[in-house]
């Protein structure tokens, strides 16, 4: 059933062979990845791991999306196949396709494929038929063409580049720049790739809409360190019902609600829910509607957060993929530290422990050399005190915690405390008690010295 075929090609720029993975056949129900491909223009592509270059593997394709009823041939003219050579490649792709579908999946339209005359109309029909209208299209290109050539200037010509477009950069814009930036990452192309994302970063500041959003995330982290505070007041055996009195409290901020559900997710389950339920039931008539109300936001902003852990899953995973085919693994880590961070680490350790359970040692072997990889990559570009902290709450005993603050707590001065902050502020009402209690004794032997 596999729909793809490995084979070597010559690298177009420096003539080295290049393994390549291609794929003739799209089944866009069964394997939604490879119609992610072909609409983003990865399909069949295969880096040359000597040069960079981006090699395309010529192909026929048959697109079937049985959801929409949509099946398209398309047979590339660089190829210079005879009709008849055409008629047949496509007809063998059919033969696949209805052997996959199995007899009840036959219907009408298997018939007559419709044919499109280049990648780009095959793209676009596909798109079409998901509801991206051809303006639609248009603007996204003209997105695309605005955004590189923001890429291609010179840094000194940005700010003059910004005031000329300014009212063009949008949400969109920077969604776009996103999108080519980890295109390029795919590609193996990290320099360019991270310098894209300064670029970007420029843009940001530089714009009126980027400037709209720092402010917009500085009050947001503000509400956050508000709502970590009074999480932090609960002190270290929060309740469910301390929880509900804080949602309460914040019933009128929106902002404060989503920090909350934010930050402790995991305290919204169903049991929280249920006591919920009835103490609206209980609350005096008058109140029962907002507290209703309030039950059904906290709902909704739960399910908005699974739904962006989802994504931000996905990115990890792509993220892990990339690493264990890149040719050079360290540069693409080093090019891309801060998108390492915890959820990273817990995807790769899941799919260790995946590797494991069918007994897969090679993957897993890969796995955990990518994973020992990040850790020090992590460790190494840690500033001195986060490094200390961690080795703190790391020790295995409480006197080996002790031991290591009175030796080496002279080494810092006031930033550690700083970190301290940063540290408590993260670990939220997530930490153990123990947790606390370590980070509260350190903060204690360090405001002795420099609070
Ligand atoms: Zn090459």
């Amino acid at each position: 059933m596999p729909n793809t075929r490995q084979t070597t090609i010559q690298c177009v720029q420096c003539h080295q062979p290049v393994r390549a993975v291609v794929r003739s056949l799209i089944d866009a129900q069964q394997e939604p990845d490879a119609k992610v491909q072909l609409l983003s223009g990865r399909l069949n592509a295969a880096p040359c791991p000597s040069c960079g270059a981006i090699n395309t593997v010529m192909t026929p394709l048959l697109y079937h999306d049985a959801s929409k009823e949509l099946l398209i041939s398309f047979v590339p003219m660089e190829m210079g196949l005879s009709k008849d050579a055409q008629e047949k490649a496509i007809g063998e792709l059919m033969r696949q396709l209805t052997s996959n579908l199995g007899n009840s999946g036959f219907k009408g339209y298997l018939l007559q494929p419709r044919q499109a005359l280049t990648l780009q109309g095959l793209v676009e029909q596909v798109l079409q038929a998901d509801g991206v209208t051809p303006q639609m299209m248009e603007a996204q290109r003209e997105r695309v063409r605005l955004v590189e050539m923001f890429i291609q200037s010179p840094e000194e010509n940005l700010p003059a580049l910004v005031q000329e477009y300014d009212a063009k950069i949008d949400a969109e814009f920077f969604q776009t720049m996103t999108m080519v930036a980890q295109r390029t990452l795919e590609e193996g192309r990290q320099n360019l790739a991270h310098q894209i994302l300064e670029t970007q970063n420029r843009v940001v500041e530089l714009s009126t809409y980027g400037q709209q959003m720092i402010a917009q995330s500085e009050v947001q982290e503000a509400v956050v360190q508000e709502v970590v505070e009074a999480i932090n007041a609960i002190g270290p055996n929060p309740q469910r019902a301390d929880f509900l009195n804080l949602a309460i409290q914040y019933a009128e901020s929106e902002a404060h609600l989503q920090a909350l559900v934010g930050l402790t997710r995991q305290v919204f389950d169903y049991a929280f829910f249920q006591e919920f339920t009835a103490k609206v039931g209980q609350a005096p008539a008058e109140e029962r509607d907002k507290l209703a109300a309030l039950r059904e936001k906290l709902l909704e902003y739960c399910a908005l957060i699974d739904q962006q852990s989802q994504m931000a899953v996905q990115q990890a995973a792509q993220l892990l993929e990339a690493l264990l085919t890149a040719p050079n693994p360290d540069e693409l880590i080093q090019a891309n530290l801060p998108m390492f961070d915890t959820l990273f680490l817990q995807v790769t350790a899941a799919n260790i422990q995946e590797a494991e359970r069918r007994q897969d040692m090679a993957t897993s072997g890969k796995l955990k050399a990518v994973y020992n990889k990040v850790i020090s990559a992590l460790q190494a570009n840690m500033p001195p005190e986060l490094r200390f902290i961690n080795d703190v709450l790391g020790a295995e005993t409480e006197a080996d915690a002790g031991a290591l603050i009175a030796q080496h707590v002279q080494e810092f001065d006031a930033r550690l405390l700083e970190a301290l902050d940063a540290v408590e502020a993260q670990v939220g009402a997530n930490g153990s008690p123990e947790i606390h209690q370590r980070l509260a004794f350190l903060r204690r032997e360090a405001e002795g010295i420099f609070g």
